[in-house]
């Protein structure tokens, strides 16, 4: 028997995924999965068309979004869930993260100007939350690099010549908000941290669960974050990043939260949105 298997992290073309919010809901039912949470980068703007066609479809969808902020100078992902579609506190902060991903965008394409790579931002292709992977997309289609991936490799990455990080929030902040929403905060794949003393600092820090099983991440290496979780009494939770083309080798699907699992949050959720009136 197939297990019942929740998605609950991908990107839609609302970020930087190339599946449109109702495409993923169909391939998440085309893939067996009974629930799904869609976590756009910094943005909730997928759920006015997936909410309604979750529910004509019959899959629960879990309000979710994975927020950029920082810590000691390293990039920090934290998946967002249970909140309220209304909450005023959500709309907020996806409204200046918005801002901020406006003006570092604005940096790097002025820093890739400076390298003789001119790209307009209206040259970009439009999304609510428009990232690096737009940026490599037009630097691929205007010949200045072969792929997504060589434009990472030779400017976009972190510490490469057109880099910014733009202004990000902390985390500890970033938490606090999640709070004041009422929502959840998952510490999301803790495995592509680059400092040991990073992930200590962190674990030290009231976030309510940690992403354990993660895209085509091998079993084995899950058993330390599975431990973080019993110890601190954080749920875990797993789901595949799907980005569509913009990662073509992870399938949706290819990691998930257990039905168990998915309905405490989906409950916490339930109750989010009853208080919201
Ligand atoms: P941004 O949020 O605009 O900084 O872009 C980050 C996103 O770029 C990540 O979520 C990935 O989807 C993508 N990304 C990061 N590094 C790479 C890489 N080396 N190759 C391809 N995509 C990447
Ligand atoms: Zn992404
Ligand atoms: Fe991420
Ligand atoms: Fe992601």
């Amino acid at each position: 028997m197939i297990e019942w298997r929740a998605d609950l992290h991908c990107h839609t073309t609302a970020s930087d995924g190339t599946e449109t919010p109702a495409a993923i809901i169909d391939l998440a039912l085309k893939c067996g999965l009974k629930a799904l949470s869609i976590t756009d980068h910094d943005t909730i703007a997928a759920y006015d068309e997936a909410v309604p066609h979750a529910k004509e479809k019959g899959l629960p969808l879990l309000p979710g979004l994975e927020l950029s902020t920082l810590f000691q100078k390293e990039s920090i992902h934290i998946l967002v869930y249970g909140f309220s579609l209304r909450s005023e506190v959500i709309h907020n902060l996806v409204l200046s993260q918005k801002k901020r991903r406006e003006e570092r965008n604005l940096k790097i394409l002025a820093n890739l100007k400076a390298l003789g790579m001119e790209i307009k931002e209206e040259e970009l292709q439009k999304s609510t939350a428009t990232g690096r992977p737009h940026i490599a997309l037009a630097m691929m289609e205007k010949g200045f690099v072969g792929s997504v991936k060589q434009a990472f490799e030779k400017y976009l990455g972190e510490g490469k010549p057109a880099y910014d990080g733009g202004v990000r929030m902390e985390v500890h902040d970033a938490i606090k908000i999640v709070h004041d929403a009422g929502a959840l905060a998952i510490l999301a794949h803790p495995h592509l941290l680059n400092h040991k003393k990073v992930l200590k600092a962190l674990v030290e820090m009231p976030f309510d669960g940690i992403e354990c099983h993660y895209a085509l991440m091998p079993k084995d290496r899950e058993a330390p974050f599975l431990q973080i979780a019993k110890q601190k009494g954080w749920i875990a939770t797993g789901g595949s990043d799907y980005h569509g083309q913009f990662k073509e080798h992870i399938p949706l699907g290819s990691s998930w939260t257990p039905q168990e699992t998915f309905e405490k949050l989906y409950d916490h959720y339930l109750r989010n949105e009853t208080a919201a009136g």
